[in-house]
């Protein structure tokens, strides 16, 4: 049996498990070069598109968007000029971030040793159903992963309830006393972690001031060895 008092993590995966934040920077070029708009200066740069996507994400978490409108609306929002195919520079943007998302750093280690010792480890996380679903497999972690729950599937995104009912259910464990949820973003996955009724572990990699109340904060993955 697990030595503490959890015996289900959930994990995030964008920012926690996975470097989202490199391979959006490289599935914003490429989308950019395959679709003729290299040489297009959009002012502010990948900044500015973080700033537009981050807060198109945050709308959908409080059930203001769907995940459509997030898709194209940060486009438009961003390179805001008339005649763009924004279709075409999502898809294409997509299929950069699936092709180039990798896990970060000590991350396979560390769920390898919590699954050893007896974890049920899952993953909740808001995004598209098929991207993560690839990054999955290709990650050489899928085989210790219980459940991949994934907002576009479930059709409730973090900080809602539903999502994680649903990743409880998946994972076969339904005691909420012994679960606790491992993210990077206080808005979805320490609030929604906490308004379910879980314990909360907030990665917070960058050491961000803050005033939220997650149970733990770490700095890097390889500390939950030392908490669980
Ligand atoms: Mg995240």
């Amino acid at each position: 049996m697990p030595g503490s008092k959890y015996r289900l993590i959930l994990f995030d995966l964008d920012n926690t498990l996975f470097d989202f934040d490199a391979a959006e920077e490289l599935a914003l070029e490429q989308s950019l070069r395959v679709n003729g708009l290299a040489d297009l200066k959009v002012p502010g740069g990948l900044g500015r598109y973080r700033e537009v996507n981050q807060r198109l994400w945050a709308a959908l978490e409080r059930g203001e968007l769907t995940q459509e409108q997030v898709l194209l609306g940060r486009w438009e929002q961003y390179l805001e000029q008339e005649g763009l195919d924004y279709a075409a520079i999502d898809r294409a943007y997509l299929r950069g971030l699936a092709e180039h998302k990798q896990l970060l750093e000590g991350a396979e280690a560390v769920l390898r040793e919590l699954a050893r010792r007896g974890y049920i480890l899952s993953i909740v996380t808001n995004g598209v159903g098929w991207i993560q679903r690839e990054n999955m497999a290709r990650s050489g972690i899928a085989d210790l992963i219980a459940a991949l729950v994934i907002s576009d599937e479930v059709g409730a995104a973090k900080p809602d309830a539903r999502i994680f009912e649903a990743a409880m259910a998946q994972s076969g464990w339904q005691e909420k006393a012994s679960t606790l949820m491992v993210g990077d973003s206080l808005s979805s996955d320490i609030a929604g972690g906490k308004a379910f009724g879980l314990d909360t572990c907030y990665f917070n990699p960058k050491g961000k001031a803050h005033h939220a109340a997650p149970n733990f904060e770490i700095r890097a993955l390889e500390e939950l060895l030392d908490l669980l």
